[in-house]
């Protein structure tokens, strides 16, 4: 069956404005997600991962703007929408899940009176047809006794439960994409499991496109059928999973699968961590942003930026070792 595109980013420059200078958050990203997929982007903190799903929901700080690029979705280029605009596409074509609920949602509102709102809001249902859709979708995510915890507050939930209900506003007007920025980080491990196989859940039953933002590489390997590997605020690596995990062609993605634990190796294996530091983005170094933690480093590699090289079908490196000419290495 053919492959219909949902979201596409084309060469998206965002940077943060700030008293010592532009913070080039996010450099000449290109991503995309068809529908149905899940697709995964990892990376540590600073890598840009978030910024790119911030500018695509026009969610940015007030110092913070999208210089160039195009986010296509549904006809039409997000970067150029009004602030109006965005708000219509925010919540009802497109959900956002973030790592706390407790900053995302509003205290002083039950949480029934949260997805109610959403429902009028972007729905036009009347009130009481809101609320009846408010217990539907509050069971669907399983949150128990939803008839009483509709009119409970966020501080009578506990963690886990708090995410179910992001979810629960998220998907209440049925988006064909979701954004999960880290939703499960601040969540201890069985309850994590517990939100992972409810997002697998909703994906299989409502059709729903999930973007899952993310530094743990079991959770895309679990979830995820393409991932995007970001370091310093552009694109290190993409594929398939398996691609990624058992073909990684680029050594910040070969970092990555080092320095956690493979429960599928049998033998003991040492963690190796990557040393260094990411580069400062105010200052961006001339080469690859790579290259000063990299063992593979050449000479090239601190003067000039990698280009990025198709390494098979639908697998793409920003790595110089990849170019034909380039030392053969075994990662
Ligand atoms: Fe390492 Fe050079 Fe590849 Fe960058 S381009 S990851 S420095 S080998």
């Amino acid at each position: 069956m053919a492959k219909e595109r949902l979201l596409e980013i084309r060469n998206l420059r965002t940077s943060f404005f700030t008293h010592v200078g532009e913070v080039k958050a996010v450099d000449d990203v290109s991503i995309y997600i068809d529908r149905g997929e899940t697709l995964g982007i990892v990376g540590e903190s600073g890598s840009g991962k978030s910024v790119a799903m911030l500018s695509t929901m026009g969610l940015l700080s007030e110092n913070g703007r999208v210089v160039s690029g195009e986010i296509l979705f549904s006809g039409r280029n997000l970067a150029q929408l009004g602030e109006r605009e965005m708000e219509s596409v925010r919540g009802s074509e497109i959900g956002m899940i973030f790592q706390d609920p407790m900053t995302s949602l509003n205290p002083v509102f039950t949480i029934g009176g949260q997805i109610t709102e959403t429902l009028v809001k972007h729905r036009k249902l009347p009130k009481t047809e809101a609320k009846r859709r408010a217990l539907e979708i509050l069971a669907s995510v399983m949150i128990p006794s939803p008839d009483r915890r509709i009119n409970q507050y966020p501080h009578e939930f506990s963690g886990g439960m708090r995410q179910r209900v992001m979810i629960a506003i998220a998907i209440c007007c049925d988006p064909d994409l979701l954004i999960a920025d880290e939703p499960t980080t601040a969540l201890d491990v069985t309850i994590q499991a517990q939100i992972l196989e409810l997002m697998k859940e909703l994906k299989s039953r409502l059709g729903t496109s999930i973007i899952l933002i993310t530094h743990d590489l079991g959770v895309v390997a679990g979830m995820c059928d393409r991932v995007n590997v970001m370091y310093a605020g552009r694109i290190a690596e993409s594929g398939t999973v398996r691609d990624i995990f058992r073909r990684p062609r680029h050594p910040y993605t070969l970092g990555l699968l080092k320095s956690v634990p493979n429960p599928n190796r049998m033998q003991k294996e040492r963690l190796v961590p990557i040393k260094g530091h990411p580069p400062d983005l105010l200052k961006p170094p001339a080469g690859c942003a790579f290259a000063a933690r990299c063992t593979y480093a050449m000479k090239i590699c601190v003067n000039a930026r990698p280009p990025v090289f198709d390494v098979a079908e639908g697998h793409q490196s920003a790595c110089f070792l990849n170019h034909p000419d380039a030392p053969s290495v075994s990662m």
